[in-house]
């Protein structure tokens, strides 16, 4: 389970029901850990509307339609949840809204989930039980998301700067993948490290990283 906002999310894959499935039953909001100063629902529902505006998310959009994968009415949704947000095939995408407190925050989840979503769909055959599978869109949707730009480093209170960003991708990408059921630390620790070069320079859709 995710520790603190934004440092963890999930894909909740409908075949494994791994966060996503077992949230809804768990609607006890004080199991679900809240952040300081987090949103109402009901801003962070605004927030989600107003992100389709964020030129990535546009960008994100277009290309997910270009390529036969349009992003459907209630695609994303206001939640509150354990980590910051999650992706579930079938399901879409989750925001969680007890971690988030800006509009920033917001459009970085919608971008990372959107990363794992675009993976689903475009990529195909993503099997999420898959521990290189799911190690590979962690490290695309950290890597693309701008999870780990150095102001967000720096907000998380890690001041390294050399090397920084790999790094920050690879921290993230392993907590993730270690949410994952069929993936023990070993088994994260060994498919983050197997895909690593393929998925890092694996940009798509974009020409580079944002
Ligand atoms: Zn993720």
């Amino acid at each position: 389970m995710a520790a603190a906002a934004g440092e963890g999310d999930s894909v909740a894959p409908e075949t494994t029901r791994v966060e996503a499935a077992s949230e809804p039953q768990r609607r006890v909001a004080t199991r679900q850990g809240f952040s300081p100063g987090h949103m109402s629902l009901e801003n962070c529902a605004y927030g989600i509307a107003k992100a389709l505006k964020n030129p990535t998310v546009r960008f994100l959009k277009e290309r997910m339609e270009k390529d036969g994968c349009p992003m459907w009415p209630g695609l994303m949704r206001a939640a509150f949840c354990s980590s910051s947000g999650g992706y579930a095939s079938n399901h879409g995408v989750r925001v969680c809204c007890n971690h988030m407190k800006t509009q920033d925050q917001i459009e970085q989840v919608i971008i990372h989930e959107l990363i794992h979503a675009y993976d689903d769909c475009v990529t195909k055959n993503v099997d999420w039980n898959n521990c290189a599978h799911h190690a590979c869109s962690e490290i695309r949707a950290n890597h693309l998301s701008g999870n780990c730009h150095f102001k967000q480093e720096l907000l998380r209170g890690i001041m390294k700067i050399r090397g920084h960003e790999p790094e920050c991708v690879k921290r993230r990408a392993l907590l993730s993948v270690n949410l994952n059921p069929n993936c023990s630390e070993k088994a994260s620790e060994d498919a983050v490290k197997a895909v690593w070069d393929i998925c890092y320079n694996d940009t798509r859709p974009f020409d580079k990283a944002p």
